[in-house]
């Protein structure tokens, strides 16, 4: 079995016409696992709502910024940054979306089933001080530290595979000893960082920009022959995936080659770890190939792994 952890809220975080973040993603995802022949292997959570959220954003945000978000939606929406429009509901909707992260931890620690967190705005750009890139909360980085410090583990990773560098998540866990951080990425693209010689404090931080129009052989080499050996290094207790789904050939986003079943074989490469794994939704703007991504991705995933 797989978990994926969804609710229809999730589409009240509403975006201007034409913005590629856009509820749709969900639906589609949401539709494509409802049809795949083994969906009778998917097991379908919500979200808790009740969980103590404002005490967690406390860890990586600051109250103004907090403050500022809350004052815009209640004055029905508005743009936290230039990419990043928030409406009504959406300080309510990314909070519902830190809890299902949380609960993904929860599941995958306790019932030690695979979780796919189906969750909207994403998170991995977002700033301590600011939303930005389409994201508002830092799911991942609390994700992790909500590991740490409730779960009591003691190392935590987070592979970032969004085409963009996860630049939010790792500005909050990169002085983190206890957190390993590793972004592949788009060389010279959004957001214009991620460069290798950002390490963290602890060599704790492993970045790898990859040039554009790169296929899966590129992906399978470099996690094989680097992502994997940083993180046997550290022997995490738990991996989370900032699931972005932009590196795809169709992204309209991006300039990378990557094919929906190549997803599942990244997912099988990572298996190997012998880890908990975490899935959470980050980018992926083409539907039908960001479906086929994810279907792929848990398909990998909906047996256990042979030792
Ligand atoms: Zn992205």
């Amino acid at each position: 079995m797989v978990a994926v952890i969804y609710s229809d809220d999730y589409l009240q975080h509403q975006v201007p016409y034409g913005h590629p973040e856009r509820p749709a993603r969900l639906t589609a995802i949401v539709q494509a696992l409802q049809t795949v022949p083994w969906r009778a292997s998917i097991r379908w959570l919500s979200p808790n709502a009740h969980r103590p959220v404002e005490q967690y954003l406390g860890w990586v945000h600051t109250p103004t910024y907090l403050e500022r978000l809350s004052a815009i939606c209640a004055q029905g929406g508005g743009y936290l940054d230039g990419d990043t429009p928030v409406s009504a509901k959406s300080d309510r909707v990314a909070r519902l979306a830190l809890c299902g992260w949380l609960d993904g931890v929860d599941w995958v620690l306790d019932r030690g089933e695979t979780v796919l967190v189906c969750a909207r705005p994403p998170g991995h750009h977002a700033l301590p001080d600011n939303g930005m890139g389409f994201c508002i909360f830092g799911n991942a980085a609390m994700s992790a530290l909500y590991a740490l410090k409730v779960k009591h583990l003691t190392r935590v990773a987070i592979l970032d595979w969004d085409v963009h560098h996860g630049n939010g998540t790792q500005a909050m866990v990169e002085t983190h000893p206890n957190i390993a951080f590793c972004s592949l990425h788009q060389a010279h693209f959004y957001p214009g960082t991620g460069y290798p010689e950002e390490r963290g404090r602890y060599n704790n931080v492993l970045n790898i920009p990859i040039p554009a129009h790169q296929d899966f052989r590129v992906y399978a080499d470099l996690l094989n022959t680097q992502v994997l050996p940083f993180l046997r290094h550290f022997a995490p207790q738990l991996l989370i995936i900032s699931a972005g789904y932009d590196a795809l050939a169709s992204d309209p986003l991006a300039q990378m080659n990557l094919q929906p079943q190549d997803y599942g074989e990244m997912t099988r490469i990572l298996q190997s770890l012998n880890c908990p794994l975490l899935f959470g939704l980050e980018g992926g703007y083409h539907l039908d190939a960001l479906a086929a991504a994810v279907v792929a991705t848990l398909a990998a995933c909906r047996f256990p792994v042979p030792n």
